[in-house]
């Protein structure tokens, strides 16, 4: 995911990205250690009658008081969380651990040194749900999406997904989901980005699948979780093929596609997705 070749600072790297024109103050609020790569931060929005707006899977330029260059995170929050009818608006981000950068550096650094200081960011990105210029059910309408998460991939994604939740009234969601989420073999479940939040939404809604693949894998404690039956949900210990993006896509026909993962997957898996259901209708972000 890291992209060690372009050495560019990223609104240099996004610089045809659209991106908003306001600089919004935000406090770092609370942040959680997830596993020894990515930490999530939970950042409030200090003008509480703007909030911030944006749509899901965009990512924010982000300032922090020591690096004049911004760097580049996915909001894996939703737009309601960050609206101003919120009563504590906030935005989330899930950042990697990544010396080199200066920004993910500054974010690294030991809590309590960070934790209550004011940073600017603001909004930039194209690759959003809904999708531009496709109309979602009726009759010509989209009415399926297959998400692909590769590791942190998932931030734009799971933002998209409890986006999705929560404009749903009812169970009775009228999309058909099928999110697969491709990850390394953990320590524990516990340390998977938002696992938990992705079984609460597949429980919550009706018509959405949760295909959940662990590669590299030995015995680790996740296996014992699942011999001890502590899970209700499945585990592949494999790498995803074309197999199982086939059993997702079902149909070819009302189905659109986001993919975000790794350069070699996102490439694999964005050229056979076109292949099937028409290169206009997938959609991905790479960050390298
Ligand atoms: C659209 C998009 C969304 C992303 N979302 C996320 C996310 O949600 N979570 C996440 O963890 N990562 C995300 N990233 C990746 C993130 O922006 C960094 O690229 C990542 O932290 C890897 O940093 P790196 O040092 O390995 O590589 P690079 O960012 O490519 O940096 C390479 C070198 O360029 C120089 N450089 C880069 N940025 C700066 C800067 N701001 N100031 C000065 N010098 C700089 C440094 O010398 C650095 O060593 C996203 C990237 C993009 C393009």
């Amino acid at each position: 995911m890291a992209n060690k070749n372009t050495g560019l600072p990223h609104e240099d790297r996004t610089a045809k990205e659209p991106r908003s024109g306001e600089l919004h103050p935000v406090i770092v609020d609370s942040i959680d250690q997830v596993n020894e790569t990515i930490k999530l931060f939970r950042l409030r929005v200090k003008v509480v009658e703007r909030g911030v707006n944006f749509l899901p899977g965009q990512w924010l330029d982000v300032y922090t008081p020591s690096t004049p260059k911004a760097g580049g995170f996915t909001i894996t929050s939703t737009p309601s969380q960050a609206s101003p009818h919120s009563p504590s608006p906030y935005l989330e981000l899930a950042v990697q651990k990544s010396p080199y950068n200066p920004p993910a550096a500054w974010l690294w650094q030991d809590p309590s040194t960070i934790l209550g200081q004011e940073l600017r960011v603001r909004v930039g990105g194209s690759f959003v749900w809904p999708p531009k210029g496709v109309e979602i059910g009726g009759e010509k309408g989209i009415d399926s999406v297959v998400f692909v998460a590769g590791g942190v991939g998932i931030n734009p994604l799971i933002s998209m997904l409890s986006h999705i939740r929560e404009e749903t009234q009812s169970p009775n969601n009228p999309l058909n989901i099928h999110f697969m989420y491709t990850t390394k073999s953990p320590n524990s479940l516990k340390e998977i980005l938002f696992l938990n939040r992705l079984i609460e939404i597949t429980k919550a809604l009706h018509n959405c699948k949760l295909h959940f693949f662990i590669t590299g894998c030995g015995t680790n404690v996740s296996e014992r979780e699942e011999n001890q039956g502590e899970l209700d949900f499945a585990i592949t210990r494999k790498r995803f093929n074309k197999a199982d993006l086939d059993s997702a896509i079902g149909k070819k026909e009302g189905t659109v596609c986001y993919v975000c993962g790794p350069p070699r997957m996102t490439d694999k898996v964005v050229e056979y997705l076109g292949g099937v259901v028409g290169r206009e209708r997938v959609f991905c972000e790479k960050w390298w």
